[in-house]
Order: structure tokens, then sequence, then C-alpha cells
């Protein structure tokens, strides 16, 4: 007779989901570790694609030594048998079933074909996407989003340009531009709509995280060496150039956030990274019927959510960075195991990982509320003219009509009347924008799919196989 060991289905291998799938592993359970990207890590360790023969990953990495130790283990299990690593599937949707789940994935680039894996337990570490927020000009070829330049480094091993400004809002914005300078880019301007004074008002919660203090002095030390120009409290305001960029133009801002008069000046460039901030992947937890906390998953103590057999660990549970995703992974794979194995669960045996939760959810809470701190009144900015749905090519003016004209109120009228949101994105890109343009109240949208799925694949799913 075979032993029936419960499997535990990891969503995402990034931090979250790798110090999962290694905790849960470590405790007798099987692990099916699925992720989109070919190669394990997640954004924060973003492989190289293998073809290239990338020699000295850890150039472009902070913090190599904790993949290395990542990576060894998920060797080790995977060697083992315990973890099997399902790379390049899209999960679609987990459906719940009379007893366990299944999991549907998209399977490779194409993501035509469908399969699925049986699994009696399920953790969401899908990470978190960026948020831009539309300005004239920002569908130029050149104008890439911060994330997107630091993964065409990370991954691709490529520059997005020669003379770049990193712009926007946030503490991305930092180790993209050092990123950039570092592999040999022109890094002209570091844009960030904050101010110091936002900062050093909370001084004392600073002085509690000195890990990440130190982390802070390193890239201005950086940015200081490479020579890039730190903007505080500006915005770019405009993109220009023809076929692509050829500049920005910034401004400061006023007290009341908007660009004061007087201070526009034009920045020659032929990149400009932008971000405003990230935002927690939740499609598959609503796709379940997971309470949210704002836009992120609820989770306990445990990093359960309130759908039995389902947990949530890393940014889909709220934005924090590595650290946080991997002590909230390692939480919910213990966890994970012991439940899975009808085990209640000692929390005192991952004490400290519990500690460094706490320590750096407070960090990271006191970080956002010094970056929202003043408002920029970005939407006065973004004339007619400009597209805020680029999957529908929406316009700001489409928009403000349906508001003003048709007497849309939220978001979902918005969508009907215009189009905005209905496109390949399905609204994850522009909502935030399309919201702040129509002057909505941004709501989860509540997505069936995570992905968009071919009709065939929809008519006749997968039938779900075990690991084996
Ligand atoms: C674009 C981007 C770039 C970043 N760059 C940096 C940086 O340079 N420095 C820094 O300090 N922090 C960076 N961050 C933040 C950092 O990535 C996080 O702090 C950390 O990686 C979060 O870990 P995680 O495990 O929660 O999620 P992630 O590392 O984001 O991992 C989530 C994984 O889930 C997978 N996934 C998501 N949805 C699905 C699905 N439906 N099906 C299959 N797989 C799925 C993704 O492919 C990904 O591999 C970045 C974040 C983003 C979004």
């Amino acid at each position: 007779m075979t032993e029936h060991r419960p499997v535990l289905a990891v969503i995402g291998a990034g931090p979250a989901g790798l110090a999962g799938a290694l905790a849960a592993a470590a405790r007798g359970v099987r692990v099916v570790l699925i992720d989109s990207a070919t190669e394990a890590g997640g954004q924060f360790y973003r492989q190289p694609a293998k073809g290239l023969g990338a020699r000295r990953p850890q150039a472009l990495h902070h913090q190599w030594r904790t993949w290395e130790r990542l990576r060894a283990g998920l060797d080790t299990h995977l060697a083992a048998g315990r973890i099997t690593h399902l790379s390049d599937r899209h999960v679609w949707c987990v459906e719940r079933k009379s007893s366990g789940f299944s999991v549907h994935a998209l399977i490779g680039p194409e993501q035509e074909e469908s399969v699925a894996v049986r699994a009696d337990g399920v953790l969401l570490a899908t990470g978190g996407y960026e948020k831009v927020l539309p300005f004239s000009g920002w569908t130029l070829p050149g104008v890439v989003t911060a994330g997107g330049a630091q993964a065409l480094l990370k991954g691709g091993l490529v520059l997005p340009g020669r003379t770049a400004v990193v712009a926007g809002t946030g503490p991305l914005l930092l180790p993209v531009a050092t990123g950039l300078a570092a592999a040999g880019a022109q890094v002209v301007a570091l844009v960030e709509s904050a101010g110091p004074r936002d900062f050093t008002r909370r001084a004392r919660t600073w002085a509690g995280a000195p890990a990440k203090l130190a982390e802070g002095a390193v890239c201005a030390a950086q940015l200081l060496r490479q020579r890039v120009s730190v903007m505080t409290r500006h915005v770019v305001v405009e993109a220009h150039g023809t076929e692509r960029l050829e500049a920005v133009t910034v401004a400061a801002l006023d007290s009341e956030g908007r660009p004061a008069p007087g201070t526009q000046r034009r920045i020659a460039c032929d990149t400009l990274a932008v971000g405003h901030g990230l935002l927690p992947h939740t499609d598959l937890a609503e796709g379940l019927g997971c309470r949210l906390d704002g836009p992120s998953v609820r989770v306990d103590d445990e990093q359960r959510t309130d759908v039995p057999g389902v947990w949530a660990a890393g940014e889909a549970t709220g934005i924090g960075g590595s650290a946080l995703s991997l002590a909230e992974g390692h939480i919910a794979g213990r966890s994970a195991a012991a439940r899975l194995t009808d085990t209640v669960p000692d929390p005192r045996e991952w004490a400290p990982a519990a500690r460094a939760r706490t320590r750096l959810r407070s960090f990271f809470a006191a970080l956002d509320a010094a970056y929202a701190a003043r408002p920029v009144r970005w939407t006065e900015q973004v004339t007619d003219e400009t597209v805020v749905c680029r999957c529908e090519e929406v316009t700001a003016g489409a928009v403000r009509e349906a508001v003003g004209a048709l007497g849309a109120g939220d978001l979902r009228t918005v969508k009907l009347l215009t189009r905005a949101g209905m496109g390949w994105c399905q609204g994850r890109m522009c909502e935030p924008g399309v919201a702040g343009v129509a002057g909505c109240t941004l709501t989860p949208a509540r997505r069936l799919l995570a992905r968009p799925v071919p009709l065939g694949v929809l008519a006749a799913p997968a039938d779900p196989t075990a690991p084996q």
C-alpha cells in the first residue's frame, strides 16, 4: 500500500512561494510549485534566460546568498521528489472541489493548452504588479514601467536605452535607478513625487529597522557615486517625441500637489522608467472567494485566508518587500504542512519569522504612509487626448464624457460606456488611471479568471492529475 501524502499546490515561485514550498516539503507534504516564469525566483530574484549564458547574474542582484540558499533547498527537494516544479504554467483558475482543489494552468508562451493539478491545499504566492498612472506621452516607445526596465535587465541582460530618467514614486525606483546606472545606462534623473520631509518626520520608525536603513543608505551612496540627479517633490508632466521618446518635462510640485508655475524643465532621454508603486495580485484569491482587506488578500496569523485549505503569503497579502515575503511564506508552509496532516501547528516553532513579519509590516506601513503623505493632483495634468486604457485605446476625454455628460458614477458604468478595461489586460493596468480620471473609487474587480483563456479550454478543461 502506498502512503497518502497530502499535496500542497504553491502558486508563485518568488520569495514567498519558495519559502512556503521548502517549509512544507521539509515537513512531509508533497508540493507542486507552479509559476508562469521559466525559472524560479519571482520578481526579486528574476533569473536571466538560460540561453543567455550569464556568467555573473549576482551582479544584478541584492541578497544573493539568500537566493543561493533557496535555490539549493529547492534542488534538494526536487531531487528527492518532494517538490515538482511546473514552470511556464499560467494559472487561470483554482477550482474548489468536494475534496480539495483543481489548479488549472495554461502552458507555455502560446497559452492555448491547459493542464490541471489536483491538490489538498493551495498557497497563493502570486506577488504584486506595478501601478502606472497615465500622463501625456506615456504611450510613446521608450516609456517603460520601472519594474519592466528591471525585468529587461535581470531577465534579458539588456538595457531599455542609453539615457534614462527614472520617475514616479515608491521604493522600487531606487534599485531600478542604481541597477540601470550600474549596467551602463546614463541615469540623468531620479524624479520622485514624495519629498524628504515626508520621511524625516518618521525618524523613530526608521531607527527601529537598521537593516532597511542601511539598504537605503547603500542606495543613496550608489546614486551619489553614479552622479544621478535626485529630484524629490517633482513629477514628469509630459513625455515628448515623434516616433519614440526624445525628452521629458519635469516640474516641482507646490504645496497642493500641482506642478508649480515656472519650474518646468526639459530633460533629454531615450528611456523613461516610470512606476507609482505596486499592487497585490489577487485574481486567484478573488476567484476562490477569499476575503480582501483593501487591495490585499486577508490572512490570519498562520497566513490562512478565510477559505479553508487556502493560504496566502508575500505581496499578494500586501506590498512589503522580499524579506517579508520570505517570512510569510515560511509561516504559511509550516502551517499548511501541519493542517494538511490534521495537526494543530505550534506558532512557537516559527516565532523568529513571526517577529520579522511584525517588524517588517509596520516598517512598510510607515513607508507607505510617508510616500502617500502629500497628494499629487496628477489627474489635472492628463489631457483629454491622452489614452488611458491602452488595450481599447480609450482616451481621458471619453472617460470624462462618460462621467460628465452620460452620468457614470462608478468604474463599472465607465467601463460599459467606454470599453475602458475591457481589453486584454481586463483593467489590470489601466484601472487605477481610469478610476482617477473618472473620479471614481477603485474597487476590487472580482475577475473570474486570472488570465485570458481560449474558449476551447473553457469548454473542455483538463482533468486534474496528482503529481507523479
Ligand atoms: C515588476 C516588479 C519588479 C520588482 N523589482 C524589485 C527590485 O528590483 N528590488 C526589490 O527590492 N523589489 C522589487 N520588487 C518587489 C519584489 O519583487 C517583492 O518584494 C518580492 O519579490 C515579492 O515576493 P513574492 O514572492 O511575494 O512575489 P514575486 O516575487 O512577485 O513572485 C510571484 C510569482 O508568482 C508568479 N505568478 C503570479 N501570478 C501567477 C499565475 N496566475 N500563474 C502562475 N504564476 C503566477 C509570478 O510569475 C512570480 O514569479 C519588484 C516587484 C515587481 C512587481
